[in-house]
């Protein structure tokens, strides 16, 4: 039986990751659940679940959910604030750490879970896009396991031999990366003057949280996915390639020398990798239906258009100066994303503020997590200086 520790429960991974644990009650029980501030959803989760121990980020809502579980007759443990989420982390409730969190915030709790040697399923990509060296490392000495959550990584994932090897020692040529191309593929610039927040959310494939949702149509996502894949692959910039794929149902490839491609294929269905990561190495029902290719015929393959989506390649050039450069993009993105889906910033914008904050603080050295989130700090402030001319 794993005791999974849900970070994030409330979100779109956090309940797809429920759904699959409910499917088999005989091998998975939702121990800890974790959630912001959403605190009637995190109460209604845990009369369904029966967690051990439920944490609200916010220390004022924690009476309040304390009241809620007491009248539904949930009797389980509550706490509240950002250590005490990192301290289930980390904690004997749990073996299984699902970071589910969205943006820098679940920073702390990846760590804690990779340290404390739990098996570490990563939603998170922020996380690792920030800190990537120092999380692999934690990992490492934690002596647990990290498996790839996003789609694209742990289709990669699963095509190469024994998950993450060494690449070239593998003969592996590249990754291909796929990507939908977001709400707004085959726009001009022109175009994307106007766009709304709820527009830029509705995304073609795939029903996600508001932020990511942003990050993929303006294909920041598999900017920072490029960055991901490099720290969970060792692969370097030149080796990871993007490929829009409109129908989202190649969900990467990896090339060998041998010209060979093997790709992971299914239905654009969070649950899969979901199924995949908290079984592996073994396999489980996700109750994602069967692919029927036949009906989706003819699959569509083109390049991605750079010019357009400058969030691609701001990324590609923040993993190439290296050091803290991609902490740098990745906070300078989280403060743009907030003030556009708060009516503060045209979604062209997006890119110009991360850019400005990206030449404003060329890339460090990173030397521990102090000091990378003190520049993730200096990078949000930047941004919000950047946003204050732009607005
Ligand atoms: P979401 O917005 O639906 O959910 C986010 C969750 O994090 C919620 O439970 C929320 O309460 C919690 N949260 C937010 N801010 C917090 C804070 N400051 N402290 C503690 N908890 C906080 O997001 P999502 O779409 O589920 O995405 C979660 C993560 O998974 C993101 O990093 C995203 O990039 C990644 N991811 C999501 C998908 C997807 O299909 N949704 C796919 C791949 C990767
Ligand atoms: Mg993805």
């Amino acid at each position: 039986m794993k005791k999974v520790a849900v970070l994030g429960a409330t979100g779109s991974i956090g309940g797809n990751t429920l759904d699959v644990i409910a499917r088999h009650p005989q091998r998975f029980r939702a121990t800890v659940l974790t959630a912001n501030r959403q605190v009637a959803a995190l109460a209604e989760l845990c009369v369904r679940h029966r967690p051990e121990l439920a944490v609200i980020a916010d220390p004022a809502l924690e009476g309040e959910l304390s009241r809620r579980l007491a009248a539904a007759g949930v009797r389980c443990d509550v706490a509240s604030g950002h250590q005490a989420i990192t301290d289930a982390a980390a904690g004997t409730l749990c073996d299984t750490v699902v970071a589910a969190i969205v943006g820098a915030a679940g920073l702390d709790s990846t760590l804690a879970a990779a340290q404390a040697g739990k098996h570490l399923l990563l939603a998170n990509k922020e996380s690792i896009v920030m800190a990537g060296a120092l999380l692999l490392e934690a990992v490492r000495v934690g002596g647990g396991a990290l498996v790839p959550v996003d789609s694209e990584h742990n289709a990669v994932f699963q095509c190469l031999p024994g998950g993450r090897p060494e690449l070239t020692r593998s003969g592996v040529r590249r990754l291909i990366l796929t990507a939908s191309g977001g709400p707004f593929r085959g726009r001009t610039r022109a175009e994307l003057a106007g766009i709304t927040p709820d527009q830029a959310c509705k995304h073609p494939n795939w029903v996600m949280g508001r932020k990511i949702s942003v990050d993929s149509a303006t294909l920041m996502n598999k900017g920072l996915e490029v960055i991901e894949a490099h720290h969970l692959f060792g692969a370097p910039a030149d080796a990871i390639d993007v490929l829009v794929h409109p129908q989202s149902l190649v969900h990467s490839m990896v090339e060998y020398v041998d010209g060979s491609v093997l790709a992971q294929l299914g239905n654009p269905d969070m649950r899969t990798a979901i199924a995949h990561a908290l079984a592996w190495p073994e396999r489980v029902e996700s109750g994602v239906p069967s692919l029927d290719l036949a009906a989706c015929a003819p699959l569509a393959f083109e390049a991605p258009d750079l010019s357009t989506f400058r969030c691609l390649a701001l990324a590609y050039q923040a993993l190439r100066a290296g050091g803290d450069s991609p902490a740098i993009l990745n906070a300078a993105n989280e403060v743009a994303v907030e003030a556009f889906l708060a009516g503060a910033l045209p979604f062209l914008s997006i890119a110009d503020v991360v850019e400005s904050v990206l030449t404003e603080l060329p890339g460090q050295a990173v030397v521990d997590v102090g000091a990378l989130c003190e520049r993730d700090r200096i990078a949000r402030a930047s941004a919000r200086r950047v946003l204050q001319h732009a607005c």
